[in-house]
């Protein structure tokens, strides 16, 4: 068994943030080595939905490090490699290649893959999930030469990828089980907005319905909705959700539930081994509660958090979640977490592209989306939610 000083497990922005950090660190040459599922060095993901695939940005530009960084620090990345345990007692990662991987410091930043359809007709060819950058290329290619696309699901793939389909030309649906678009995060007015720039921009929706199944003659020609709809189709792409990639932790004793549960400082239940990223559901001290972010800003932030903490720096993880989109020539930004919200305000002009909405619970503010908005509401948005001051209505309306 060899045994490396840091061990990451898991290829994607965590690992690339966190060796960053590390080397900012001190890192020494051969002290970090990574485990990688992906056949490429870490990478951004959020082109991935947007610039790449709309073939705006080169692949050299969304690594998060080139070959040369990684090669000048004595990292070792090893691609197309997956673990099947850890094991805590020995302070080892066990390869399905047979090899162990002897550790003093883990991070578990495993990520999370797509859930699939399951319906008849799944495994026909032009049916596209979107995660990394090979589906990424897949979906691009495939889309140089489509007229007709279904979008399956109305969350942030879905929206990002018919807005860079509609937008080369490609006449396309989403279908929806809900009765508007992304429901978990827009309130009625804002889902009302977001419809009617698409629907402007030529996409068409089916809401409150599945797709009961995918036909065709080895790839698919048509979506079949429970309704009865059949949407032809020359591709799909399906956007329904995320699950953590937990398995590599079966009976390793670190403990599971939604991800990988981790304190304010990041750590498992087991000394010197952390999780970071879309695996971790770590205790958000700001919301008093466990949660799982799956975006681009905590996957940066709790790499980079990790790097400092496995070189010895011990603070709690304090970070407003943070999410933003692109979809057609629009960009949003979203903090914070709107549950059980007793009150929304909205500023600016919900028929207008340039708005925010701001959801106060307890007289404190919870979330906030800004759309083309002055730098002020930009800036107040996490301030306000992180310093938990009085917040009110009258106040934000009257401009802040
Ligand atoms: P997501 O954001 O969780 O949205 C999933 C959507 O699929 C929801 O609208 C859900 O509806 C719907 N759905 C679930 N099962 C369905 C089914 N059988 N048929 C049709 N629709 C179904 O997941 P995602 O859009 O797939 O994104 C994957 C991951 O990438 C997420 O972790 C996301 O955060 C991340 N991502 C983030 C960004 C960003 O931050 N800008 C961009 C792209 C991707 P219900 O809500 O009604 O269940």
């Amino acid at each position: 068994m060899t045994t490396s000083k840091y061990l990451i497990l898991g290829g994607g922005m965590v690992a690339g943030y966190a060796a960053k950090q590390l080397v900012e660190g001190g890192l020494n040459p051969g002290e970090l080595k990574i485990v990688s599922a992906d056949g490429s060095i870490p990478y951004e993901r959020p082109p991935l939905s947007k610039g790449f695939l709309a073939g705006k940005d080169a692949e050299a530009s969304i690594f998060i490090s080139d070959d040369e960084f990684y090669r000048k620090h004595g990292i070792e990345i090893k691609l197309d490699c997956e673990a099947d345990g850890v094991d805590p007692a020995r302070k080892s990662v066990h390869l399905h290649s047979g090899e162990e991987i002897g550790f003093e410091k883990l991070v578990v930043a495993t990520g999370a893959r797509v859930k699939t359809l399951d319906i008849p007709g799944r495994d026909l060819a032009g049916i596209y999930y979107l995660r990394t950058l090979e589906d990424s290329k897949r979906i691009r290619e495939k889309a140089g030469n489509a007229k007709r696309a279904v979008v399956i699901g109305g969350g942030f793939i879905a929206m990002e990828v018919a807005s860079v389909l509609a937008r080369q030309g490609i006449e396309t649906t989403m279908v929806l089980p809900g009765d508007r678009i992304w429901k978990r995060f827009f309130t009625a007015p804002m889902s009302r907005f977001f419809e009617n720039y698409y629907t402007a921009r030529g996409v068409r929706f089916a809401k409150n319905t599945k797709v009961a199944k995918l036909a065709g003659a080895g790839a698919v020609e048509a979506a079949v909705l429970r309704n009865g709809e059949v949407l032809h189709c020359d591709m799909a792409v399906a956007g329904i959700g995320v699950k953590p990639v937990t398995e590599p932790l079966v009976n390793s004793g670190i403990e599971v539930a939604d991800g990988v549960v981790v304190n304010e400082y990041l750590e498992t239940n087991h000394r010197d081994i952390y999780a970071a990223g879309d695996v971790a559901s770590y205790y958000d001290v700001l919301f008093d509660k466990h949660r799982r972010a799956e975006h681009w800003d905590n996957a940066v932030s709790q790499g980079q958090h990790c790097a400092r903490a496995v070189l010895g720096a011990r603070t709690p993880f304090v970070h407003v979640p943070y999410f933003f989109s692109d979809v057609f020539d629009l960009s949003y930004e979203f903090w914070g977490d709107p549950s059980g919200a007793e009150e929304v305000v909205e500023c600016g002009d919900l028929s207008s592209s340039s708005f925010s909405v701001w959801w106060l619970r307890q007289g404190r503010l919870a979330a906030a989306f800004t759309m083309n908005r002055p730098d002020e509401e930009r800036e107040a948005a996490p301030r306000l939610i992180q310093s938990k001051e009085a917040v009110s209505a009258d106040m934000l309306r009257g401009g802040l």
